[in-house]
């Protein structure tokens, strides 16, 4: 998945584009960019590529899921329902605006269960936080559904979805907002970097102020504009836009590739009785960023592991003991370990975390298998690979 896998004179030529005026700004500076405006051009690529009306570009996927929920104006005192199954940083996002993360329960999609979801909602929910995990999605329509029911805001956190679809819409765009990260490890990347897109004006002026301070951004003179309400600093710099400018633009290229991995990889290990995949709702296409598979219990799950490692399959992961991407081993989170004081109340919001049965989601992330695709394997690699992996899984499956 990662863009640094592909990765030179395309972007060297935009960043020598910045280098050469050096104005490393976003904004202002007009006299002295020679007319290189990297973030503005990123943005408007960007709502082609994500069919958004609004992009703001801001400092990172994390920055852009704070940026939305304060756009959207959530913050203390609100719930926002999250899966068990995501990075760490969806919750510090929420936590960041002083809001409550409710995780609740994935489902075969290894998306968010919209019966969970359902199960959680209170007078308090404000959002609901769905995270299109390792390249696929949720099941978007029920979870439309029940935002539209209830009224509450459905935000898209697609940072490792870029490029993968749902009836034809890409993901990050059905949402209220949607949320992209372009870090180093991302499909396509800016170094750091993030967008949030929304068809929201309102939402989109909100995210193009807070994320600079709060300043209106209107006229010429930086010095000059007002502060409408309160912001802090998650800007891009030109630099990192100018590098993600050239990554853009090489994503076409990037899906082909994944896609034509995925579909070697899992070509091979359909053939096995044994091995079951994710459910991809009706009307989805993955990006191709991840392949992802499960297999019967996690004592098998160990050892085809272990049997990759010695075999050279690298670049994968069973997320069952993983501290960064499910909640079994946050507990950094579960026991409030924080630098400063939190608020009595999300504290108390925090409790049912020592308690909550998160059974289901163990169900499906004990017995999974998720592989990064990369973009340098050449084809005869990846089929190459594939084999190995199905000969490893057979031999492992047999001796039982
Ligand atoms: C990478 C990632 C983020 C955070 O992005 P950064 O740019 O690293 O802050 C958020 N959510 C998910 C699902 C991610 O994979």
């Amino acid at each position: 998945m990662p863009g640094f896998e592909l990765f030179g004179d395309l972007e060297r030529k935009e960043v020598n584009d910045v280098l050469n005026n050096g104005v490393l700004m976003r904004y202002g500076f007009d006299g002295m960019r020679n007319g290189h405006w990297k973030a503005k051009e990123l943005e408007l690529e960007l709502q082609n590529t994500f069919q958004s009306k609004h992009v703001q570009l801001v400092s990172s996927g994390t920055a852009a899921v704070s940026v939305a929920l304060a756009a959207a104006g959530v913050g203390a005192g609100d719930e926002v329902i999250m899966p068990t199954f995501t990075f760490v940083a969806s919750f510090e996002a929420i936590m960041m605006l002083g809001a409550t993360p409710i995780l609740v329960d994935i489902d075969d999609t290894l998306g968010l269960s919209p019966e969970a979801v359902e199960k959680a909602i209170t007078p308090k929910t404000k959002a609901i936080m769905v995270v299109q995990m390792c390249g696929s999605m949720a099941n978007m329509d029920a979870l439309e559904t029940i935002s539209n029911k209830h009224n509450i805001l459905l935000i898209e956190d697609a940072c490792q979805a870029i490029g993968g679809t749902y009836n034809g819409k890409p993901l990050g765009s059905i949402g209220d907002l949607g949320c992209f990260s372009f870090d180093f490890v991302k499909t396509i990347t800016c170094g750091e970097g993030g967008a949030v897109i929304t068809n929201n004006k309102e939402y989109y002026i909100n995210a193009d102020h807070y994320s600079d301070h709060g300043h209106d951004h209107v006229g010429n003179d930086r010095g000059a504009e007002t502060h409408p309400f309160l912001g802090y600093n998650f800007r891009i710099s030109e630099l990192h836009a100018a590098v993600g400018l050239a990554q853009v633009r090489r994503l076409p290229k990037f899906l082909e590739i994944q896609k034509r991995n995925l579909n070697i990889l899992q070509a091979a290990l359909q053939e096995i009785p044994e091995v079951t995949f994710r459910t991809i709702p009706k009307g989805g296409e993955e990006s191709g960023a991840f392949f992802n598979f499960f297999l019967p219990d996690l004592e098998i799950v160990n050892k085809v592991t272990k049997a990759f490692q010695e075999n050279g399959i690298d670049a994968f992961w069973n997320y069952y003991n993983n501290s960064w991407h499910y909640i079994r081993e946050w507990h950094h989170l579960k026991d409030l370990k924080s630098l400063y004081p939190i608020s009595a109340e999300l504290i108390k919001g925090l409790e049912y975390l020592k308690t909550k049965d998160f059974s289901k989601s163990d169900h499906y992330i004990s017995r999974n298998i998720s592989c990064l695709i990369k973009l340098s394997w050449t084809e005869e690699e990846v089929h190459d690979r594939a084999n190995k992996m199905a000969d490893i899984i057979k031999s492992v499956v047999l001796n039982k």
